[in-house]
């Protein structure tokens, strides 16, 4: 070889190691304002009905988003289907006979039942009242009580202590213990958790509510309560009462503390009723070249919440069209570099989820019943939730900003990556106000990502908070900040370029 020829080889070399360099960047800028626009002015549109679960609107987004991959040329996760089927059921109100001291009580009227247990007969089982039903650091009603396999009784609300401070908080603020519908789930857990069998709540306030809402339901010819085919048999029998099923379970009840048996002679006959529906994940992947079997998880949830009782469609542009279409962007993006010679080295999924409006059920049947890619090969989950407008409570006047919840709970790596990606390239203010353990939204557990956490695998949920349009027919593609979303798509595509192309994978250095 020449000299003058190796020089230009050396040259050569040089300048096609730059071009990687700037390349990020350039990936990065096919991501467009005017693409995501018009991507989500049809996926947002009327023709798909709110995109509800289980109806024909969720199956025209599932088509869209499969036709988007195939335009790009991006392979199916599964082979040769792009549908990973999530098989889940309508439940409707159940078949129950409900006697305390052969006395016959009515659903709707004392109670309803708030569970997709399958149907079982609960009779001469033990039942005992354990109190609040709270299991806290600072006070527990479960302390030295066993009630494994039987039927627990407890009643709503927390306690306080003698200066009127509740004794959870150890101040005048509520905790979760008796905030609402999150009380009535920490209840519910806490009793699985100690192998209850089933768990009475009485609580006249939230039954009366609760009760309302499920008999309008059943009035307008329907329930959407979905739930996973699979769970529901580990699900605990659960339900609310109101005061006079109450009393005549445990005579007293509100003025009593401490866990007792309870002498009354209960039978519960129950039986569910459920109706099967079909609903299906996307889910598409460009597999690694050096690092195959390391994954890094980009999800959002592909359905909204339908139709409203006049025909009204709950459009559902920024609840998570913004996010659907940020996705796919990214996808684009990324085959754009495979299509260079630049294919990163780890796998990355691009996974659009179902039901999640439902109860995350699309993400929790991938991560708990089907995961495509082991689990414990999935390095990193981006959660993209609601990233197209702006949050109108939010002080700071600076509108270029994203709220980020949960990169620093399991690895201070990814915390410290996203940070520098975003000083280096897009300069977002990166705004951790929601991030904080005692958030009374908890968004961190309201989202996908909280099904990868929980398998201790680091997330970061991108989100820009609610706003008037939340959950209302008004979240339409015209109100959406296309330059942000845009920003904001750069940023995750970054962040995820670079945990799927950094050297070592990422430490999970705070594993729960
Ligand atoms: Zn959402």
């Amino acid at each position: 070889m020449k000299k003058t020829s190796l020089y230009i080889l050396v040259l050569f070399i040089l300048i096609s190691s730059c071009k990687t360099q700037i390349a990020v960047n350039e990936l990065a800028n096919t991501i467009t304002s005017d693409e995501l626009k018009e991507m989500l002015y049809v996926y947002a549109s009327d023709e798909y009905e709110g995109r509800e679960t289980g109806k024909p609107g969720q199956k025209k987004a599932v088509e869209f988003i499969k036709s988007k991959y195939e335009e790009i040329g991006i392979p199916p996760a599964i082979e040769n289907n792009y549908f990973q089927d999530v098989p889940l059921q309508i439940l409707k109100t159940p078949k129950v006979e409900f006697t305390v001291n052969n006395e016959g009580f009515e659903y709707f009227d004392h109670y309803i039942s708030y569970s997709s247990a399958p149907s079982q007969i609960l009779q001469g089982s033990q039942v005992i009242f354990a109190g609040y039903g709270i299991d806290d650091e600072n006070y527990n009603d479960y302390e030295n009580l066993d009630v494994k396999g039987k039927i627990v009784v407890v009643k709503g609300g927390e306690p306080k202590d003698k200066a009127g401070n509740f004794i959870v908080t150890g101040t005048k603020e509520i905790s979760k213990w008796s905030n609402g519908r999150q009380a009535i789930s920490s209840k519910r857990d806490a009793a699985k958790i100690q192998g209850a069998k089933a768990l009475i709540l009485i609580d006249s306030q939230m039954f009366g509510r609760y009760s309302a809402y499920f008999k309008r339901q059943v009035e307008r010819g329907g329930s959407n309560r979905l739930s996973l085919i699979e769970q529901n048999n580990d699900d605990i029998h659960f339900f609310l009462a109101g005061k006079e099923l109450g009393k005549q379970l445990v005579p007293e009840y509100d003025s009593k503390n401490k866990a007792e048996t309870v002498n009354s002679k209960i039978s519960i006959i129950y039986e569910r009723i459920a109706v099967p529906i079909a609903s299906e994940n996307v889910v598409a992947y460009i597999k690694g070249n050096e690092k195959p079997d390391e994954y890094v998880v980009i999800s959002a949830h592909l359905d909204h919440i339908g139709v409203n009782n006049d025909g009204e469609v709950y459009n559902g542009a920024d609840d998570d069209g913004s996010g659907t279409v940020a996705i796919i962007e990214i996808a684009e993006a990324f085959k754009e570099a495979t299509n260079k010679g630049q294919t990163p080295k780890r796998s990355v999924v691009f996974l659009h989820v179902t039901g999640e409006e439902k109860g995350l059920l699309g993400s929790r049947y991938y991560t708990d019943t089907n995961p495509i890619f082991p689990l414990e090969n999935t390095v990193a989950n981006l959660n993209i939730d609601m990233i197209g407008r702006i949050d109108p409570k939010r002080e700071s006047t600076n509108r270029n900003y994203v709220y980020l919840i949960g990169s620093d709970k399991l690895s201070t790596e990814l915390h410290n990556l996203s940070e520098a990606i975003n000083k280096k390239y897009t300069k977002i203010e990166l705004d951790y106000t929601y991030n904080d353990e005692n958030d009374p939204n908890r968004y961190y557990y309201r989202s996908d990502h909280y099904n990868f956490a929980k398998n201790n695998i680091p997330v970061i949920f991108y989100f820009n908070g609610t706003h008037d349009d939340y959950h209302a027919i008004g979240d339409t593609p015209d109100k959406i900040e296309y330059d942000l979303l845009e920003n904001r798509t750069k940023l995750v595509f970054l962040t995820a370029w670079e945990i799927a192309n950094r050297k070592e994978r990422l430490k999970v250095d705070k594993a729960k």
